[in-house]
């Protein structure tokens, strides 16, 4: 019988497990203290549990890891960490620093289905989704009981390799266990998921009440521009999205961030952003502009400097807050769109490690700072989600 990883399981799922070995619920509590906060993966050392109960667990479950494969620094600090999963797959995670924030930015499957034609991601086709625990230990690794402060990053965005809302479960329990005093604890306001606009799953993801913050990644403003760059628009055009972005519940100070990947000569004329004012009339809301990191295969160009202001000025000039986001980590392949599952663009799992791989991360003091608004990577790094 395959062993549970306890990674996947959230308080009540602990409980549930512990009832089976005739344990009182309250042990549910010391177990997940000891898997999200002390970091322990050997059951064994899981001191304040009985013996007995150690011994049961150690039969039947396990804590997972992610292995560090390889890890790459840009020259603007940026850093890409490749992951290997269980069965060999990899994944990869960013780290960007942008002070007085550091974000986080997280993969939710292994590659992607939803074929976006300018990303990198798109272009080997979904693998498999990632399981909550293979989500969770992305962030889980950048953590370090007792080291000060606690957390090398401000911020954690759902924007790595794959479509958040396609891998619903893992993404919905990942952020669950994320979240929760029980869990990892961090604060929801801190975390940014973002979708290419599944609509379903978006009224769905609404209702869980997890109070983190939205990101919808727009790039067009007529359905038929939309749905050549994204395929998702066949199914929910745009009028159908920003419908259920007008219902999706907000705290009272949030805003739903859109993101608009600039292409020049396809979506960032004067008449795409008239027609983006008023798509986005009366919706609480910002518009970050990422012009285009080109990649290899995309028919497509980053526009210059000047359409890109031009652009700006006029969503500023009518009431739309506009930001242009300046790519992180291009040069190591880490920027939005760049991600991708390519084993063999990828370091061996065998044989010598790359250089400068394999060590846990380091960070500097006052890297962290509190009250960091929550940012997304696409937020920060031009993106192509
Ligand atoms: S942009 Fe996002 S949703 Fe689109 S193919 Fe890439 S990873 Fe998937």
């Amino acid at each position: 019988m395959a062993r549970i990883d306890l990674r996947d399981l959230t308080l009540p799922e602990m409980a549930a497990l512990l009832e089976e070995a005739g344990q009182p619920a309250y042990r549910a509590r010391q177990l997940c203290h000891w898997v999200y906060q002390r970091l322990v993966t050997d059951c064994a050392q899981m001191s304040d549990l009985p013996l007995a109960l150690r011994q049961w667990l150690a039969e039947r479950c396990y804590v997972s890891t992610l292995t560090l494969v390889c890890r790459q620094q840009s020259v603007d600090g940026t850093e890409k960490f490749l992951f290997a999963l269980e069965d060999g797959r990899q994944i990869e995670t960013v780290l960007i620093p942008a002070p007085p924030r550091r974000t986080l930015c997280v993969s939710t499957q292994v590659g992607c289905a939803l074929g976006c034609r300018f990303c990198l991601t798109a272009q080997g086709g979904l693998v498999r989704h990632l399981r909550p625990a293979e989500i969770v230990n992305q962030v889980l690794f950048f953590c370090q009981p007792g080291q000060t402060p606690p957390r090398p990053f401000t911020n954690i965005v759902f924007m790595g390799m794959g479509e958040p809302l396609d891998n619903y479960r893992g993404t919905v329990q990942a952020l669950r266990i994320l979240t929760a005093p029980w869990g990892v604890g961090i604060s929801p306001r801190r975390i940014t998921v973002s979708t290419s606009g599944l609509v379903k799953r978006l009224e769905a993801f609404g209702k869980e009440g997890l109070k983190v913050n939205l990101a919808v990644s727009l790039n067009a403003t007529t359905d038929e521009v939309r749905s050549q760059l994204m395929p998702v628009n066949k199914a929910y055009p745009l009028a159908r999205l920003l419908a259920a972005c007008r219902a999706y519940p907000l705290a009272p100070r949030q805003r739903i961030t859109f993101e608009y990947v600039l292409l020049a000569g396809v979506n960032d004329s004067l008449a795409d952003a008239q027609r983006l004012v008023k798509l986005l009339q009366g919706l609480r809301c910002k518009v970050n502009l990422l012009p285009f990191n080109e990649i290899p295969g995309a028919p497509y160009r980053r526009p210059d400097d000047e359409t890109v202001q031009r652009f700006q000025a006029y969503l500023l000039a009518h009431g739309l807050s506009a930001f242009v986001r300046q790519s992180r980590g291009r040069d190591i392949s880490a920027a939005c769109g760049q991600l991708r599952y390519d084993a063999q663009a990828q370091p061996a799992l065998t044989g010598t490690p790359p250089l400068a791989m394999l060590t846990p991360p380091r960070r500097s003091q006052g890297q962290e700072k509190p009250g960091a608004r929550a940012e997304s990577r696409r937020v920060e790094s031009a993106s192509a989600d």
